[in-house]
């Protein structure tokens, strides 16, 4: 079986330079460099060199995408704000939280031309069966109507929408673990029952605003939209749990022909944007169990699309866990820095918050103890 990786250097084209705070009307602060800034996805490029472990994936180069797909899953007068936007020579805010810098709608394009690669390489490359699309802007957070949140365009919705329309996808599941909430491909799918969304974030977050377990999709689409809400402090172990007990079943039940992961790594114990505790080892066995599901239900079938990330020491390390669980490689690290940190007394309990979810799907979890 072999993996895809797609990538291009032009996603560092997209640049929307320093970020600034806010902090009263009369007070703003230059933060420095960007959270979503090109380094992070050029840093997991060369770690993965540097691990040698890219010479075990079969590399391709993302075209870009149409606008008509973008019009799948967008609304024209947004796709119509970005564009114009992007042809100016300063960044232009288009949305809560969402800059677009000069020509950042091709750099768009690309990125949801790299989600739709992510898509073409599973189903036509001879022996590929997982892909890796290592993509920039990220996705989650632009919903129908609007970008937001780092996000110019849905590239994973786009990527659905794709799947279902050239290769018959009746049933898709989009597995989204980037420690926001996915709310753009939620609001995009709610809707839907042959999309499967589930969102493991740390509740309440980004964005401040929903996520929450009762949001479980309307009219066809209820019972397929998966929210769990995490409290702060959830590492390896919880996260792990969270698949078996919640995840698994869910997928078992719904029998996508396709997995999707929303592919944020900043739920690792380094992320400035988030207090969770995943580190490389757990993203590795997360891997690992998704692709069994995969194994059962999708042909080994795997897409894992990038969102989120912003540890720039750490966030291409917890990356290379995810590239490891899809290779099967285990990279000999001189240092575990993870296991350094004196945390393994510290216990969240989320047994309750994983009792509520189960609830609140009573035709996956009826035949199970709660
Ligand atoms: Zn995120």
């Amino acid at each position: 079986m072999k993996t895809a990786l797609i990538w291009d250097e032009k996603y560092s084209e997209h640049d929307i330079g320093k970020q600034k705070y806010v902090l009263s009307k009369e007070l703003e602060m230059n933060s420095g460099l960007a959270f979503e800034n090109p380094y992070r996805l050029n840093l997991v490029h060369e770690l993965l060199e540097k691990t040698q472990l890219i010479n075990k994936m079969v590399a391709y180069k993302p075209e870009f995408a149409r606008e008509e797909d973008l019009l799948k899953v967008h609304t024209t007068e947004m796709v119509e704000k970005v564009k114009e936007a992007s042809k100016n020579k300063v960044n232009i805010e288009v949305g809560e939280a969402a800059v677009s810098s000069p020509g950042a709608y091709e750099i768009a394009l690309l990125s949801a031309g790299g989600a739709k690669k992510a898509i073409d390489v599973v189903f036509e490359e001879q022996d590929v069966k997982q892909s890796y699309a290592l993509i920039r802007p990220p996705g989650h957070h632009a919903t129908r109507t609007s970008p937001m949140g780092f996000c110019l365009f849905n590239n994973v919705a786009v990527a659905v929408e794709y799947a279902k329309e050239k290769f018959g996808m009746e049933r898709v599941l989009v597995l989204d673990w980037d420690v926001h909430h996915g709310n753009g491909t939620q609001d995009i799918f709610y809707h839907d029952p042959s999309v499967l969304f589930i969102s493991i974030h740390q509740y309440k977050n980004y964005p401040l605003e929903g996520g929450e377990i009762a949001e479980t999709g309307e009219n066809d689409g209820k019972g397929f939209n998966i929210n769990i809400p995490l409290i702060p402090g959830c590492g390896d172990q919880e996260y792990i749990k969270v698949i078996d007990q919640i995840i698994t079943p869910a997928v078992n039940a719904f029998k996508p022909q396709l997995i999707i992961i929303s592919a944020g790594q900043d739920a690792n114990l380094y992320d400035p944007l988030s207090r969770m505790m995943v580190t490389r080892e757990g993203f590795r066995t997360m891997v690992t169990k998704v692709r069994e599901l995969a194994a059962v239900h999708c042909a080994d079938r795997l897409v894992i699309i990038q969102e989120g990330g912003y540890s720039l020491p750490y966030f291409p390390i917890a990356t290379l866990g995810v590239i490891e669980g899809l290779l099967d490689e285990n990279y000999p690290w001189q240092a575990d820095i993870e296991k350094l940190l004196p945390y393994s007394g510290f216990k969240p309990v989320i047994d309750p918050i994983l009792a509520e979810v189960k609830k609140a799907f009573p035709a996956i979890f009826k035949e199970l103890k709660v």
